[in-house]
């Protein structure tokens, strides 16, 4: 191979032997031979794809990749790819080869996931961006693969937002039990200051009653301040936040969260909590609306049960097999055969005002969490609801969004 080779320029009506002008003609016919190669094969790739030189500019693009980005044929030859994708700082991305004896040899692909791709028109999408470098022709280059993320960023969006608008009518049943659980401590804090008020004219003025009546004032104004947390909480809408959880304070919340509500059904609810119950990363806000969809059918199920009967019975530990399993039990009506894998279904209800939404978007928000929602009836009456969730870093953030 002629040392004296300038970086290959690929152009679309096949000049390419133009830039190659000092090597000898055998170097040429064989160069120009394997580029023309190349060149055929990344244009018949169903993916966009564009070749690099050491310093990130871009020396090969196939024509699905000039489509993607609107641009016309040749026009990016010789650009750095920051063009295409601004964020990338293809010095730190790139993939190294360093192995003297590869030759044309794939070393292996690096997956940047969640890029912000540009057009030329300057509109700008999602995009994810495998870099792949080998050697050709002597030189270290390296392939970027673009796959075009709109549709699966669209698809999440609205899955999102369903999840969301589930959970803001799930709050809306709780509307009431939620009101009157406000309006405990706000009448409280009330009649509280109105016998302040009275000890107030007295003299001389009671101090240390006084004072007692100030701390139950900031205790009940501390009550009702949790119930609105809890609230919010459950009604955000924002990205998805993968951290790392404790499941025993999440449920604890939700806990919290449904208690009036479980008092106007007339139905207990127990919580088992292990008490070295490894943390799980996940989403909070998602991982409060899956519980919270599992106890309140618990206590829909037992709407026709005698009240002394109606319990539900959670309890959260770690499994052998490296998970963090909670259960959620009642004593309700139970599921026939049928119904044991129809109910995950979306839109399957068996309730007049049913969405019948619930479940499959808690098992999608299971799923992603790397765990598993199944259902199962118990021996003696009603059923049970496993949520199976890897423990520790075990779980990783859904890739496929
Ligand atoms: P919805 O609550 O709006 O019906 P879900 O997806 O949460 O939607 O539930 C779907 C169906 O699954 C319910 O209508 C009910 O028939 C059944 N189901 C859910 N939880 C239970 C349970 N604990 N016991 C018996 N059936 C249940």
């Amino acid at each position: 191979m002629a040392s004296t080779r300038s970086a290959p320029r690929k152009t679309c009506d096949g000049s390419a032997r133009a830039v190659f002008e000092r090597d000898s003609h055998a170097d040429i016919d064989e160069q120009v031979s394997g580029e023309r190669y190349l060149r055929d094969a990344l244009a018949l790739l169903p993916l966009a794809t564009v070749m690099l030189d050491e310093r990130g500019r871009m020396t090969m693009v196939n024509p699905q990749a000039d489509r993607l980005f609107g641009y016309e044929c040749d026009e990016l030859l010789g650009k750095p790819v920051e063009l295409l994708v601004h964020a990338l700082r293809f010095d730190s991305h790139a993939p190294r080869c360093t192995d003297p004896l590869a030759t044309q040899q794939s070393r292996g692909l690096l997956s940047l996931d969640d890029q912000c791709a540009r057009r030329k028109d300057g509109t700008e999408f999602r995009a994810e961006i495998d870099l792949g470098a080998f050697r050709f022709d002597g030189e270290n280059v390296t392939l970027a693969f673009v796959i075009d993320k709109t549709e699966r960023y669209e698809l999440h969006r609205q899955r999102q937002d369903l999840a969301h608008l589930t959970r803001v009518s799930t709050m809306g049943q709780l509307a009431s039990s939620l009101a009157h659980e406000l309006n405990q401590p706000l009448t409280a804090i009330l009649s509280n200051v109105q016998a302040a008020q009275r000890f107030m004219t007295a003299d001389p003025i009671d101090l240390a009653e006084l004072h007692d009546i100030l701390n139950d004032i900031v205790q009940d104004d501390y009550r009702a301040s949790e119930v609105i947390r809890r609230i919010r909480a459950v009604v955000k809408k924002g990205d998805l936040e993968v951290i790392p959880l404790d499941l025993a304070s999440v449920m604890r919340d939700v806990v919290a969260l449904v208690h009036s509500d479980a008092i106007v059904r007339g139905t207990r609810v127990t919580l088992d909590i292990d008490t070295a119950l490894p943390p799980v990363r996940g989403d909070r806000v998602q991982l409060q609306q899956v519980m919270l969809n599992l106890l309140l059918n618990a206590f829909d199920a037992m709407n026709e049960v005698p009240p002394v009967d109606r319990m539900v019975r959670v309890t959260l530990k770690s499994a052998d097999n490296g998970m963090v399993l909670i259960a959620v039990l009642d004593r309700g009506h139970g599921l026939t055969a049928d119904k044991l894998d129809k109910i995950f279904k979306p839109f399957f209800t068996s309730k007049p005002q049913g969405l019948g939404l619930g479940l499959s978007i808690s098992r999608s928000i299971i799923d992603m969490h790397r765990g598993r929602l199944w259902a199962e009836n118990n021996n003696d009456r009603g059923a049970t609801f496993y949520v199976a969730l890897p423990a520790g870093d075990a779980a990783q953030e859904d890739k496929s969004r």
